[in-house]
């Protein structure tokens, strides 16, 4: 009964990002999620949802597409794993390389698999740092990241991770990682600055860091092409070529994290194409099986594999490898929905409907009072609620209004998600949205607005 799965899940779940405090005051619930077909999903009470968020911005493809789940299906009936370390492979998981090399930006050369986007970005510290060992020059080690840039949960990635929440109480970030400003120019240009003398400060900022601490200190920068979690915000024009000067300058590599940007979200394969990124290697996972299974990738450059390929004999082999990578049930997911991604021409639909999506959001909302910004790119989109327009300013953290509205939203039966930081409502739905349910959103947020300001 419903009522005993909520007792058992009191009882013995603890569900990641738990808010402790209300855990204990009893004032935690879950929904029980049953089913989904397309961006609809369906909770244990037969309440349909429409799910703005695409889960945690992975379902691209959409629920219940059998595609992928016979494919998954026969996989595990033929073999449910086998390992991949060296000598060994399945044939998915060697297709599924092939593919993903085919759709990858010009310049890139091998994937290495893990299981989620935090393990992957782990991954490419050690890589980087094992270049930089080939080179003879360990001491360029630091990793710099943005504030409002999100990279993972671990120790390291955690500390990538430029959001306090992911800090405070863990000790973190740890010494190797340094922060620089986030290419948010509504909420960190002044009032005064044009895009352009934005980028141009972001870019000093950059350069100013590099010289505190020494290029020769610094190995590499990591940044999601738009930023997701932190306030989903595409960078000004001309943020990455700025940036992307100032690295090539110091011998630093960019990685570019694309695991919400990977695989059309943005309207492009990968959002490096959108934005004319130059990466070094290129972390996917989400829309990579649009999360029927996990999996996660870094891709590596043809720069960089040429520098790994000068290891010694005395090297061995490189310590680094988990037992679930390549999970060859996760590889025949990302193979069956890599192609049905090319069939249904997801990527352009995501162009498309995106940019009718955020028209039709300023339309209807983009003279209230309350409604700060409006902001996106292709499937990526968000809403930032202000106390006054004018002056940009925040409401008072305590009144959570973000939250608020997400949560009159739901009661308009649409998930949109509250972001951890600033009163922004993040849209990022399955990329098979249509016009009429683009619509649909924008319609039932006009009344969670006007529910919450009146
Ligand atoms: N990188 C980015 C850009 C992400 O948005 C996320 C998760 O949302 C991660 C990394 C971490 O991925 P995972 O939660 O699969 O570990």
């Amino acid at each position: 009964t419903n009522d005993m799965l909520a007792l058992w899940d009191r009882e013995n779940f603890f569900h990641p990002s738990t808010h402790l405090a209300k855990h204990a005051r009893g004032e935690t619930a879950t929904r029980v999620i049953t089913g989904g077909k397309g961006v609809w999903i369906e909770d244990r009470d037969g309440r349909k949802l429409l799910d703005a968020f695409a889960g945690l911005y992975c379902v691209n493809v959409g629920y219940g597409r059998t595609e992928i789940t016979d494919a998954i299906a026969e996989q595990a009936k033929q073999l449910a794993y086998y390992h991949a370390y060296v000598g060994h492979g399945t044939e998915a998981s060697i297709t599924l390389s092939k593919m993903i090399l085919d759709r990858a930006p010009a310049g890139m050369s091998k994937v290495y698999f893990g299981l989620g986007g935090s393990d992957a970005n782990e991954t490419n510290v050690k890589l980087v740092w094992y270049y930089n060992n080939i080179l003879g020059r360990p001491q360029k080690k630091k990793i710099i990241s943005r504030w409002r840039g999100y990279h993972g949960s671990g120790l390291m990635t955690g500390s990538l991770t430029g959001l306090g929440l992911f800090h405070k109480k863990f000790d973190l970030p740890l010494t190797q990682v340094l922060h620089t400003e986030a290419p948010y120019y509504y909420r960190r240009a002044d009032l005064s600055m044009s895009e352009a003398d934005f980028v141009a400060h972001c870019a000093a900022e950059l350069e100013s860091l590099i010289a505190r601490e020494g290029a020769d200190t610094i190995a590499a920068f990591i940044g999601e092409p738009a930023l997701g979690t932190g306030g989903l915000v595409p960078p000004p024009a001309g943020y990455w070529e700025a940036i992307q000067a100032v690295l090539e300058k110091h011998d630093i590599l960019l990685i570019a994290d694309e695991v919400v940007t990977g695989f059309g979200r943005l309207g492009t394969m990968f959002g490096s194409d959108h934005y004319g990124m130059r990466p070094d290697i290129i972390t996917i996972a989400k829309g990579l099986t649009s999360a029927y299974a996990p999996l996660s990738g870094s891709i590596v450059s043809d720069r960089m594999w040429q520098v790994l390929m000068q290891g010694t004999d005395e090297n061995g082999p490189i310590g680094h490898g988990w037992t679930y990578s390549a999970h060859p049930i996760g590889a025949a997911a990302g193979v069956a929905n890599l192609n049905l991604i090319d069939s249904l021409g997801l990527v352009n639909n995501a162009g498309d409907t995106g940019a009718y999506f955020l028209a039709a959001l300023r339309d209807r909302l983009g003279a209230h009072a309350n409604v700060g910004d409006i902001r996106g790119e292709g499937l990526l989109v968000a809403v930032e609620f202000v106390q006054d327009r004018d002056t940009r300013t925040y409401f008072d953290p305590a009144d959570t209004i973000g939250a608020k509205v997400a949560g009159a939203l739901l009661a308009e039966g649409v998930i949109g998600r509250a972001m951890p930081e600033g009163d922004i409502l993040g849209f990022a739905p399955p990329l098979c949205l249509t016009r009429a349910e683009a619509d649909e959103i924008v319609g039932r947020l006009d009344k969670a607005v006007a529910t919450v300001f009146g």
